[in-house]
Formats: structure tokens, sequence, C-alpha cells
């Protein structure tokens, strides 16, 4: 993700040209003149816009700056006809208008802009012109604003700049692995036996797998899990996950008690033959300090809602929202996520606890919806590997 700019002026004047080449020659019908039909466009007051065509939608988006220096987007459809469908894009104020390309490699629009305090962000909006509100500092220099063009075939986005002093800056900016499908994933916490004696079943016929999240004090116990049915769980392709060894809220605890309830509770579950990647906080409690001590033991560790019910690229891998799934809220609702999920191509998680006959007949509902919008359902580790998340030994 870092970005060093370099000055080397030979490697200026062949950016600039292919720049230039892929801008003004590439997209252009015939490369020689073009008509004067200048029109005005209804909307808003803005600066200069950005402008890029997105082959997926089949229509050109545009964003712009207005003068309280928020971003607006919007677009046009294939014959030209502009859509005043402006919409403000969220995240953050910019100074300076945005550059705007077509990335082939991700199916995305790629966006780059300067805030007031001169770092470049970037942003992308999905293949369907979804905003996905997933700003990263791209920069680490003092800039003018940005222009970028996709090159072709590395995947890499080249970004161009100008400095304060006037000279030209420039650097290629790889995109992280893109997110090529919405994902669902489905988790019960606790350990409690239902995960083996009702989900199991109802996941097995419907050709899926979930995850099962462990709190190793309650193995055994009245109305929990036995170690023979959580590997019996494993062996059925479920991912095992740990939910802490005593269930306390995490932000209680000092450092030694936090690494304890993580370092603790893998270690038994791997005395028991289990493979454990991933975390579940209990209550869905975090700190800094908790997320600080998760990646000594952890690929991910799940919060419940954090800003919203699904997942974007980058991941918050240490606080991975998830909505809880529960037996008086409306399936229209939870059907609602799966939509939304599958409109943003995100990763929604459901969380449950013990269920009943009638969870599982709702449960299958959903199962059903999910499948019927060709979603793929998958376990956390699985999901952390469609989005490039580096393995733990
Ligand atoms: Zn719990």
């Amino acid at each position: 993700m870092k970005m060093k700019i370099r000055k080397n002026k030979n490697s200026v004047l062949l950016h600039i040209l292919s720049f230039l080449i892929i801008t003004f020659i590439y997209p252009s019908p015939s490369g020689a003149e073009l008509p004067n039909n200048l029109t005005s466009i209804p909307g808003l007051t803005a600066s200069a816009p950005a402008l890029a065509w997105n082959p997926v939608a089949n229509e050109m988006q545009i964003v712009v700056m207005a003068s309280t220096g928020s971003l607006w987007a919007a677009s046009f459809d294939s014959g030209g006809t502009f859509k005043n469908d402006w919409v403000p894009l969220p995240g953050i104020t910019v100074g300076t208008a945005p550059a705007l390309v077509w990335d082939d490699s991700s199916s995305e629009l790629y966006m780059t802009g300067r805030a007031p305090d001169n770092t470049i962000w970037s942003s992308t909006f999905n293949s369907n012109g979804f905003f996905n509100n997933d700003w990263a500092n791209v920069s680490g220099t003092t800039v003018s604003s940005p222009a970028a063009a996709y090159v072709l075939p590395t995947g890499d986005v080249h970004i161009a700049v100008r400095a304060s002093d006037d000279s030209l800056w420039t650097n290629l900016y790889h995109q992280p692995p893109p997110l090529v499908e919405p994902l669902v994933t489905f988790t019960f916490d606790d350990a409690n036996d239902t995960d083996y004696t009702l989900a199991l079943p109802l996941f097995q016929s419907k050709g899926i797998v979930g995850v099962s999240n462990i709190v190793t004090d309650n193995v055994g116990t009245t109305g929990c899990l036995t170690w023979d049915q959580i590997v019996a769980l494993q062996n059925a392709g479920w991912e095992i996950a740990s939910h802490t060894v005593s269930h306390p809220d995490l932000t209680q605890l000092d450092a030694a008690g936090i690494t304890t309830e993580l370092s603790d509770s893998k270690n038994i579950l791997i005395s028991h033959g289990l493979v454990v990647k991933n975390l579940a906080y209990p209550f869905g409690d975090y700190n800094d300090l908790v997320r600080s001590i998760v990646p000594n033991y952890y690929r991910s560790a799940r919060a419940v809602y954090n800003n919203g019910n699904i997942n974007f690229a980058p991941l918050d891998t240490t606080a991975l929202s998830a909505a809880e799934y529960n037996n008086t809220t409306s399936l229209d609702i939870y059907k609602g996520y799966i939509d939304q999920a599958k409109s943003l191509s995100a990763w929604l998680i459901f969380y449950a606890h013990a269920i009943d006959a009638t969870d599982v007949d709702r449960i299958g509902q959903l199962i059903d919806y999910v499948l019927q919008n060709n979603i793929r359902i998958v376990t956390k580790d699985a999901a952390l590997t469609l989005y490039g998340v580096p393995d733990i030994p």
C-alpha cells in the first residue's frame, strides 16, 4: 500500500507519454478532431470534473468537488445522456478535484484525491457504480492534485502529481487484491451443542459449511458441544474458531489477561486436533490493546456491528463486522443484508447462538436465499484467503 514517490526524469517522460497515449488516443474513437458540442450539465457548481468509462455498468462516471470541498458523483448512460443522479461520496473531504480511472484488473473505478493536508487518498466504485467508501491513504509526500491512469497489463495504477515546487513526480500504485464476488458466512458462538445436533445436519442438507466459535471452558458442560462433536464438525468441513477460554469482556483485562485468553484457548483447541486460525470477541467487545495482541495468535478477529453489517476490502481484520441472527428479527431484514452484500460485492457474516427447530427453518430459508442469488457460503478462513489476508502458521 505504501507509495514512494520517485523523481526520475526518464521515467517521468515515459509515464507522461504513456499517460497521454492512454488518456487521449486509446479511448478516442478517431484520435482526430473532437466535436465542439459542449453542453451544460445540471446539478451543482463544482471544480473541474473527473470522468471515466465503466464498461461493466456501461456508463460514464463523473466525479466533482463542490465548492464546500465535498465530493459528488453522477453518471451518463451509454447513449451519452446525463442522468443527473448526483450522490455525495462519504469518507473524507478532499482539497482538490479527484482523478478517476477504470481498473480492468479489479473491475472497479479507481479514484484518487488530495486531502486538505496534502496527503493523497484513494477509493473505489464497484463495477455497478456503487461507491465502496474504502478510502486508503496512498501517499507520503506533499503534492498537488493527482492524475491517475490505468496501466496495462500490470494491473497497476499510474499516479502523477505536481509538487509544491512545480516539479513532476510519479509512481505506480499497486492495487490490493480485489474481492471478486460477494460472500456470506454463518457462524455460531459459545459452543452450544445445537451447532452439532441441528446446524450441522441443516448445513449438510444444503451442501454448505459453517463456523463454530468455541469457548473452551464450555466444552463438555450441559447443553454444550463435546470434544468429539467439535472434531466431527471440523471433519465435516466446518471451521473451528476461538471464542476465548472463559468468555470475558476482553476490554476489562490487562495485556497479560488478554494474552492468556487468546493463547490458551488456541492451544487447548489445537491439543484436541483442531485447526484454529480465527477469533470471535466475547460480546463483540475490543479496544486498541486487544487489537494489538490479536495478530500474535490469529489471522482475524470478529466483532459485531462495526460501521455496518458487511465487510469491504481492505478488511478491518481485527474488528470484522457481523450481523446477529436471532429468532425475532424478520427474515426480510436479513435478506436485505444479503442483497446489500450482493450489490456491493461485500462479505456478510452472520452470528447466531443456540438454535431450535424454528431457527432451522428460518436459517434454512436464508441459506436458500443466499444460494438462489448465486452467492457462495464460505468459512471465515476461506473468505480471508479470497481477500488476500496473509495466513498465519
Ligand atoms: Zn459469546
